[in-house]
């Protein structure tokens, strides 16, 4: 089954208490990308960049088996630049920069060859662009997935309310939560969610695990205890890739299935953080994911005898 992923592809520059970044690559999109890529084939990616843009990013991507037909190149522009720094705990950061470059006109445009996939990820973009995918796709994906966060909830409100009607899941922060709907309780926060149009919600506590959240079924999955989180940058995204990465890859949207999936998106996340950027995940092969998918079931797994 394939799957388009839809959100920038980026330079960021990153503190946090271990050390410092320049300008290195990120974007909410490469890490979908290369998280996804690992569970399904083609990934079909819809994004922009600048003429800074490396073209061996673009190549090792390609290589993996995403495609990059929806990527558009400008060559007269900068990519996206974002800037954040962490806090001691490295569950909260604060954004510094966010220079929109390329972004503030991007019109995004999904290539004929990628009509007819059955899996969207609309990664973290401006509201209208996730709703104008959604618009041109001209049948409906069978699982349409968003994320956002709280700069666009704090300049685009009404815009991601109307893309809200259109998914089928929303995938958050506990503090985004919180703050698009202005409840503490998140169990109240995802009742409200769920009324807004996605049947599903999923958030994300960083290092304290996910939700999974549909009608009246919750389910929790704890994040591997790492002993260095050294960069938590992108690891909603590479959560995200691998989340939906696996429900493509069996085709299967259940409830029960999505359990597996919330298990797998937060292996890929526990690689993602292990290294500055997306390094860690372009190091990673199938044996190294099996192991830590086990690492999990490991971690969770006991036998009780209820009397
Ligand atoms: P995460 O840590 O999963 O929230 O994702 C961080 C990535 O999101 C970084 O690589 C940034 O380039 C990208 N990013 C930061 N701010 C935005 C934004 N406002 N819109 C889209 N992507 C963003």
């Amino acid at each position: 089954m394939s799957l388009i992923t839809v959100g920038t592809m980026a330079f960021d520059a990153i503190e946090t208490p271990f050390g410092k970044t320049d300008r290195i690559v990120g974007g909410s999109a490469t890490y979908v990308a290369y998280a996804a890529i690992n569970f399904v084939k083609p990934v079909q990616q819809i994004s922009i960049v600048g003429f800074d843009f490396p073209k061996d990013e673009m190549e090792e991507l390609k290589r993996r088996g995403v495609q990059l037909d929806g990527v558009e190149i400008v060559p007269g522009k900068k990519s996206f630049f974002w800037s954040g720094r962490y806090h001691e705990d490295m569950n909260t950061r604060d954004t510094l920069i966010t220079d929109l470059n390329v972004l503030a006109d991007f019109d995004p445009k999904v290539p004929d060859s990628y009509q007819g996939a059955e899996f969207l990820m609309l990664g973290n973009l401006m509201p209208k662009l996730q709703l104008s995918v959604i618009k041109q796709l001209v049948k409906r994906p069978k699982l349409i997935i968003m994320d956002t966060m709280n700069f666009w909830m704090e300049i685009a409100m009404p815009d991601l309310e109307e893309v809200l009607k259109h998914v089928d899941m929303l995938m958050v922060n506990d503090a985004e939560a919180r703050q698009l709907t202005g409840q503490f309780s998140l169990v109240k926060a995802a009742r409200e969610i769920m009324k807004m149009g996605p049947q599903f919600l999923i958030i994300k506590k960083g290092e304290h695990g996910a939700l999974l959240f549909h009608r009246d079924d919750v389910f929790f999955a704890p994040a591997l205890p790492l002993e260095e989180v050294f960069d938590p940058t992108g690891a909603g995204d590479t959560f995200a890739g691998g989340f939906i990465g696996h429900l493509a890859k069996s085709g299967d949207i259940s409830f029960e299935n999505m359990k597996r999936a919330i298990i797998v998106g937060s292996a890929m996340a526990s690689f993602c953080v292990e290294k500055f950027g997306p390094t860690r995940l372009k190091e990673v092969n199938k044996n190294d994911i099996d192991v830590r998918i086990q690492q999990f079931k490991d971690l969770v797994s006991f036998d009780i005898e209820l009397v």
